[in-house]
């Protein structure tokens, strides 16, 4: 498989503190990715890093993107080129609606006027696939959204922009059973749909169980300690990662 994104020995500081050390990782076309390791480990520092978040400045090495270097394009750039990165902690917006709010995404993204009836019918198909109520749609971007429904709404996003790499950053916690299921269902469409590629951040197997790992790595104190197949994800929930740690 070709490489999809490329990062090589990337060190990121934010306010002057520095947080990852020397990254390298490598996520090939069509592949899926399981990203580890203890809270605070700068997991979702790297996948802000990845996709360009200003809050977060690289002092060394670079990012590749589908053979183009993007170590200091714009966040928006980035997503234009097909990166999407769902929030750990979605936002509000109070004054956006959700279709809205897609929809202008999508047109950005695309650079294309998308026709209204198109895109109902696109939001309703997506919105059914994950059991989301429509009425969801004219409602403010998140605003009074339980945790549950805000994941969706970021699964939602996934399947409307259909990204060439996909970031999810612990999509799946909170999330009760049934959710986690309809949240996979909705990783594996956008993966079968569009032959996309996967950085899933996770700490639970459940969201995994459905879906098949490619490589996992494990993040320590802003280093990858160790990488391996889809069993490392189920050796950390047996062992911890005490044994993976970072020697600083
Ligand atoms: P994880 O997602 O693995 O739990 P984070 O990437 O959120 O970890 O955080 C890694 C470390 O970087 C933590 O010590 C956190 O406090 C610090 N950190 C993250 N973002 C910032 C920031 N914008 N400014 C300063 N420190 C930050
Ligand atoms: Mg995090």
């Amino acid at each position: 498989m070709s490489q999809l994104l490329t990062i090589t020995d990337l060190s990121v500081s934010a306010e002057d503190k520095p947080l990852l050390h020397g990254v390298s990782l490598n996520i090939e076309h069509g592949s899926t990715h399981v990203l580890m390791g203890h809270n605070g480990a700068g997991k979702s520092t790297l996948g802000l890093a990845i996709m360009g978040s200003p809050e977060y400045t690289v002092t060394g090495g670079k990012i590749e993107f589908d053979g183009a270097d993007i170590t200091n394009e714009s966040a928006y750039e980035r997503a234009k080129r097909g990166i999407f990165l769902s929030f750990q902690n979605p936002v509000e917006i109070p004054g956006i609606t959700l279709s809205e709010f897609l929809r202008n995404s999508l047109e950005q993204i695309s650079g294309k006027h998308m026709k209204l009836w198109d895109f109902k019918k696109m939001l309703k198909a997506a919105m059914e696939l994950l059991n989301m109520d429509s009425s969801y749609a004219d409602r403010d971007l998140n605003v009074g959204f339980s945790g549950g429904e805000k994941k969706k709404a970021e699964i939602l996003q996934l399947l409307m922009l259909e990204p060439k790499l996909a970031i999810l950053d612990e999509t799946d916690s909170g999330l009760d059973v049934d959710a986690v299921k309809t949240v996979s269902q909705g990783i594996n469409e956008y993966k079968s749909r569009t032959g996309g590629s996967l950085l899933i951040i996770t700490h639970n197997t459940k969201i995994l169980e459905s879906l098949a790992v490619d490589k996992t790595h494990i993040l320590s104190a802003g280093k990858i300690v160790s990488e391996g197949g889809a069993e490392l994800v189920y050796d950390v929930i047996e062992n911890g990662f005490d044994r993976y740690n970072s020697k600083e």
